[in-house]
């Protein structure tokens, strides 16, 4: 894998469990306000090439790590994209840690091999926007199709879940927020976070004013009438 960067370290990401984080580089969307576009876009990617980071230390990393982390968190970018992500899932299997998956949804095949040869223990799965929109806001890359497919697949999966949404005001409209609702209806578990204007893919997110904290209570809310958990995410 093209492994851009290691948290070795997190509480936070992987729930009730400790963990590191796993970055791959590169991804098959261009949300407008994604904050890491250094990992995203090739043009940028190729600059801090030299700063990548071979699998081997990440074994060596791991193998140090025996007994005192439970899982790894394969994230991105988007690992999907990665042709040798599922050999790379084995190896962490096999040194006895858990695997979680931050994925964008968008190949659901990569998403059913894994969860088929017993490689995923948690997903997380943004969902975006409403799939009416999602090209809009992502790039022409995405497949709502897939997207669809993805998340009726991990709902019935069988896996632990959740789904991810940052909320960005002028994008995620009433309209939106709607058929997002109805989008998500009967999910499990969703997180929400506002985005951050600063440092984003397209500099014109930058003049977005964030969710006001009771905004986000409000939309957290909405969701709430058809998802038992709903969390906000700072
Ligand atoms: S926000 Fe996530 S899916 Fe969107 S471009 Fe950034 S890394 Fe890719």
């Amino acid at each position: 894998m093209v492994i851009s960067g290691v948290q070795q370290f997190t509480m936070l990401d992987y729930p009730n469990k400790h963990a590191c984080i796993v970055f791959t580089a590169g991804c098959n969307f261009r949300c407008g306000y994604c904050h890491n576009p250094e990992f995203v876009l090739p043009e940028e990617l190729v600059k801090i090439k030299d700063t990548f980071i071979p699998e081997a230390a990440i074994f060596s990393f791991l193998e140090r790590r025996k007994g005192l982390l439970d899982g790894v968190v394969i994230s991105g970018g988007e690992p999907t994209m990665m042709p040798d992500l599922i050999a790379f899932a084995k190896k962490v299997k096999d040194m006895g840690f858990l695997v979680k998956l931050d994925t964008n949804g968008n190949k659901p095949e990569v998403i059913k091999s894994m969860h088929e040869q017993g490689l995923l223990d948690y997903i997380a799965m943004d969902v975006k926007m409403s799939l009416a929109t999602y090209c809009d806001v992502v790039g022409n890359r995405a497949k709502p199709n897939a997207i669809q497919e993805s998340m009726d697949f991990i709902k019935a999966s069988g896996v632990e879940y959740e789904f991810r949404t940052t909320l960005v005001p002028n994008i995620h409209t009433q309209e939106v927020l709607d058929d997002m609702k109805q989008l998500l209806a009967g999910s499990k578990r969703l997180y929400l976070q506002t985005f951050r204007p600063d440092h984003t893919l397209d500099p014109g997110f930058g003049r977005y004013q964030p969710f006001s904290t009771s905004q986000m209570e409000q939309i957290r809310l909405l969701f709430n009438e058809v998802i038992d958990h709903v969390e906000i995410r700072s």
